[in-house]
């Protein structure tokens, strides 16, 4: 009831594109009587949670921002999202985000903006934008957000919550509607990274829908403890580029001093491909986005062009209407890239350097601990500034691509805002490869 209640307060910061109230409080009176009754309750038991619109739960509505499934109801629930139900999580609704998980200020979604509750003019990040403000505005506790390119620790950082990303296939992909699949993965948002170990023990793991979540043991998250100094590896030169906002340099340095203070090694390293980072992405997303979102052709999901005559008429004006501008943009580009002629040009050669970056990152991580670093080089920007710049914000993503890149895990931690600013502030850290245990238990070193 208090959650509802702050969502009601909140409407405003639109971070909901429905709400399931009755069935919530159904489900949480169902637990009190289940527990009045001596039975033995989950391990989320009375815990609220948000998904956001890209998680097909039975049943329920999941549009992934887009008016092409405004009215789609799914028929099946993610692996991800069972896993949690079976443990008597309750969820409260489905938060907003950018069509199609596509975009880094939830602006592009069809539903309007989400708003920074730090600062309701400004951008919640996105694309998981109403994820991060569903937990930062008190209406959750865990929040079930995705990731291809920065989307849960990008929106975390923005609005000054913990925000994780696992390894590439440690969590299932089934149910998570489609962007970039060899990118996706879902993560979590919450207060206190203890939350995030709890929920990712219980989601993580095989899935005989998903062949990329393979059969390896699943650590105790929520019981690990860090021991002993770390070896933490950060860019030196990074931290001295323009293209940095100050305040965001500030957090960097200061938590590597905090670090420090407590007894861990920080080191200088350098990563030669940073030019390389954004269009290496943008190529191969774009392509597996136009590969993914071919289905959604008026015909056999989702929204149909009434106008349409024929089935040519069909695909062509459904797909126009349906989708907004950037998913456009988006599947025009993959489109081009995966065309004859070109597919060796980009898509071959964004491969091969996908795989340079994986091994410098891999190289560094062999010899450090975790990578520590920016999420992102700007502070959350006013709505509706840089629409008309898309340009403007694929380069704004540098920073959380590279461990989607490298299908590295990785976790966005809130910093103090400085004193004269109200406009949260994070930093990140990355590690190698299913090293989740580690970075989780360090990371709730920093609570
Ligand atoms: N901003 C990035 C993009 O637009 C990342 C989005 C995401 O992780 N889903 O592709």
């Amino acid at each position: 009831e208090r959650y509802l209640a702050s969502i009601g307060d909140q409407r405003y910061l639109n971070i909901y594109v429905e709400v399931f109230a009755d069935e919530a409080l159904d489900q949480a009176k169902e637990q009190d009587g289940r527990r009045s009754a001596g039975a033995k309750l989950g391990k989320l038991a009375g815990v609220v949670i948000s998904i956001k619109d890209v998680i097909c739960y039975a049943g329920h509505g999941v549009s992934a921002g887009s008016a092409m499934l405004e009215h789609f109801v799914s028929p099946y629930t993610a692996t991800a999202l069972q896993r949690l139900l079976d443990e008597d999580a309750i969820v409260i609704g489905r938060t907003n985000c950018d069509e199609f998980a596509m975009g880094s200020g939830n602006e592009n979604s069809h539903y309007g903006p989400t708003r920074n509750a730090a600062d309701p003019a400004r951008v919640p990040g996105g694309s998981s934008g109403g994820a991060a403000v569903s937990v930062q505005a008190g209406t959750c506790l865990l929040a079930v957000g995705s990731s291809t390119g920065g989307s849960v620790r990008q929106p975390a950082s923005f609005c000054g919550v913990y925000g994780f990303k696992p390894t590439y296939g440690r969590i299932s992909r089934h149910g998570l509607i489609a962007y970039g699949s060899s990118f996706d993965q879902i993560g979590l948002l919450a207060r206190d990274p203890a939350d995030i170990a709890l929920g990712l023990e219980l989601i993580a793991g095989a899935d005989n829908f998903d062949a990329t979540a393979p059969n390896k043991p699943i650590p105790l998250y929520s019981q690990a403890s860090s021991e002993g100094p770390k070896r933490i590896a950060y860019f030196a030169d990074l931290l001295e580029s323009d293209a940095l906002d100050p305040a965001i340099r500030v957090a960097t340095a200061g938590a590597l001093q905090a670090l420090r203070e407590q007894g861990h090694t920080t080191h200088a390293v350098t990563f030669d491909y940073f030019d390389y980072v954004v269009p290496t992405y943008y190529v191969l997303t774009t392509a597996e986005a136009s590969s993914n979102l071919s289905r959604f052709d008026g015909m056999r999901y989702g929204y149909r062009s009434p106008e349409a005559d024929t089935l040519e008429e069909t695909y062509r004006m459904s797909r126009s209407e349906g989708f907004g501008t950037e998913v456009q943009r988006r599947i025009l580009l993959g489109t081009f890239v995966l065309s004859s002629g070109y597919y060796d040009a980009f898509y071959g050669k964004a491969q091969r350097v996908r795989r340079v970056i994986q091994e410098q990152l891999r190289g560094i991580l062999a010899a450090h601990d975790f990578i520590l670093m920016p999420v992102s080089p700007h502070l959350p920007w006013h709505v509706g500034e840089q629409l008309d710049d898309p340009v403007a914000n694929y380069l704004a993503d540098v920073y959380t691509v590279l461990a989607n890149l490298a299908g590295l895990p990785a976790i966005a931690v809130p910093t103090e805002p400085a004193a004269d600013s109200h406009l949260p502030v994070g930093y990140q850290l990355m590690a190698d490869l299913w090293q989740e245990e580690a970075l989780l238990a360090f990371a709730r070193q920093t609570k």
